[in-house]
């Protein structure tokens, strides 16, 4: 750990327990074992708050990922785990959901130390929700069943279907909402009766190796769980080559996720990709302003805007256009920037400097190609990667910062007309992760919701998620579930079973 990193931590009192697990050395778990690198090579961990070196973690390789496989394999295929009957497999899973709960503030405190988000949402939002996440699958296992059917055609059968878990599984995971993300595909898989092998991101790997350690604690198999660190072109690209593996569970990007679907689907894995967004907000005449301006801004500048489903688009009706955009400028202004461990941060880094300067150039894009900076988007002096949120107005749909996907705090706006005119603006994008209306009447609400390409509709809200409800994107946003019992559809087999009777 450099001084950087020492003085930020003490500077905001930092527990003994999140010391103690940054002084480590950090290792892979594979097969219930902690272990280095097969070429012994590490990459480096930075905080984003000041830029400096945190500590090192493996970088894994094609031959641990397959020692990875073979053990989650054994386990499968007639191990332990696969013979644990239901209630067992809840219990383990009550049992993890409650140490991560006990562990919340230090989990909380990696968290922002690794991503530099705010350790107060993480606490509130990250880590609640693993456990969420954890406490809604564990009460599934005893829960999965086929359906027994009459068949009409002629003979005497008793015919019914059996569910089946899939098989190992492959979990890529992004940066943004590290632990979180590992949860919704991990507690999923583990419900269903899978086995995992989880690539948390480079940048933000350190959650999930002390999750690691809760899953020992709590009494998993060997194998049944394991965490291979390190690069995403040679961990992940193996991942969706690798015959061992029956479904790979991919976060992240639409580019490297068509990348990874395209090998995945080669061999005839299952596959689930939740990918990018650039999600339309449609602010209608009635709404109530004020309150639709906080759930705007926070729909786009929560986790400094490094949310797939962020509201990034906002279409607002002409005759309140301009009274709406001085109430988001307003609350835009009361969002404190600040390092993710002060206790009131809103918005807090970039998680690295290159995400940092992928935001600064959208920015820049933004002014060149004619649209008009009404608030923020400085990039404050001094250490950490930190950009001021961005309101951009007078957006036209051809502008870069209306159709790529930023993953920043920055939000077009501009102005409709018609409710017909709201939907066309708000489809005309390859994305299709999520949409929200503001409006308290009803039957327009409702006119427009089955019009809305996307995955999620939050209404006069952002961003409201839960275990018991499916989240996944249409379009280019991917395919496949994460939550709710739909995600376990997506785990199982159906096997159909025909018995002849005489
Ligand atoms: P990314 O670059 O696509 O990386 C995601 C994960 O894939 C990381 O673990 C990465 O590993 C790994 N990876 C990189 N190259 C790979 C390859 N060739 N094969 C297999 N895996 C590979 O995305 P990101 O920048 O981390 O995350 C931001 C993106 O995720 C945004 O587009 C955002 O919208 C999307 N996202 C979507 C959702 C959703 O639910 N729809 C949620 C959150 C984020 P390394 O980087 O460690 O090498
Ligand atoms: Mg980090």
């Amino acid at each position: 750990m450099d001084s950087l990193v020492r003085n930020y931590l003490d500077q905001y009192g930092v527990s003994d327990a999140t010391r103690r697990f940054l002084a480590k050395p950090q290792k892979m778990f594979i097969d219930g074992a902690w272990v280095d690198s097969a070429n012994g090579a590490t990459f480096d961990i930075f905080e984003p708050s000041t830029g400096g070196l945190v500590t090192r973690a493996p970088s894994g390789t094609a031959d641990d990922l397959d020692r990875a496989v073979r053990a989650a394999r054994r386990q499968f295929d007639g191990g332990e785990w696969r013979r644990l009957k239901p209630l067992e497999r809840e219990r383990l899973l009550h049992r993890l959901a409650d140490l991560i709960e006990t562990h919340g503030d230090e989990l909380a405190e990696i968290e922002a130390i690794d991503m530099g988000k705010s350790v107060t949402f993480a606490r509130e939002i990250d880590i609640q929700g693993t456990v969420d996440t954890f406490r809604y699958f564990a009460g599934w296992p005893s829960k999965l069943h086929g359906r027994t059917v009459e068949p009409s055609i002629p003979g005497n059968y008793l015919a019914y279907t059996r569910k089946e878990p899939l098989g190992v599984v492959a979990a890529i995971v992004p940066w943004n909402f590290p632990l979180q993300t590992m949860a919704w595909k991990v507690a999923a898989a583990l419900a269903a009766g899978c086995t995992v092998i989880v690539k948390p991101a480079e940048l933000t790997s350190l959650s999930t190796l002390r999750f690691a350690e809760l899953v020992q604690e709590a009494g998993f198999p060997d194998g049944v769980v394991n965490i291979v660190t390190g690069k995403g072109s040679v961990i992940g690209a193996a991942m969706s080559a690798h015959p061992g593996i029956n479904k790979v569970t991919f976060t992240g990007s639409t580019p490297v996720g068509q990348e990874v679907g395209r090998t995945a689907v080669g061999n005839l894995k299952h596959v689930t990709l939740e990918l990018g967004g650039k999600s339309p907000v449609l602010v209608l005449d009635d709404a109530d302003l004020a309150s639709a301006a906080r759930a705007v801004a926070n729909g786009v500048f929560f986790n400094s805007g490094q949310v797939c489903d962020a509201g990034t688009r906002v279409y607002v009706q002409r005759s309140v256009h301009d009274a709406f955009l001085d109430e988001l400028i307003a609350v835009t202004r009361t969002l404190k920037l600040a390092p993710g461990l002060d206790r009131d941060c809103y918005i807090g880094p970039m998680v690295s400097a290159q995400q940092k300067k992928v935001v600064a150039g959208y920015i820049e894009a933004g002014r060149r190609e004619g649209a008009k900076l009404v608030h923020g988007g400085a990039t404050p002096e001094g250490p950490g990667h930190f950009i001021e949120p961005a309101i951009f107005a007078h957006c036209t749909p051809d502008m870069s910062i209306v159709r790529e996907e930023i993953f920043g705090p920055v939000l077009v706006t501009s102005p409709f007309d018609t409710l017909e005119e709201a939907v066309s603006l708000a489809n005309d994008t390859p994305f299709g992760l999520a949409a929200a209306i503001y409006s308290n009447d009803l039957a327009r609400v409702h006119t427009l919701i089955p019009q809305l390409h996307a995955g999620s509709v939050y209404v006069n809200a952002h961003s409201t998620i839960d275990p018991s409800m499916p989240f996944g994107g249409f379009k280019d946003s991917g395919f496949g579930k994460d939550l709710g019992p739909e995600q376990l559809d997506y785990l199982m087999e159906t096997k159909a079973v025909w018995i002849t009777l005489p």
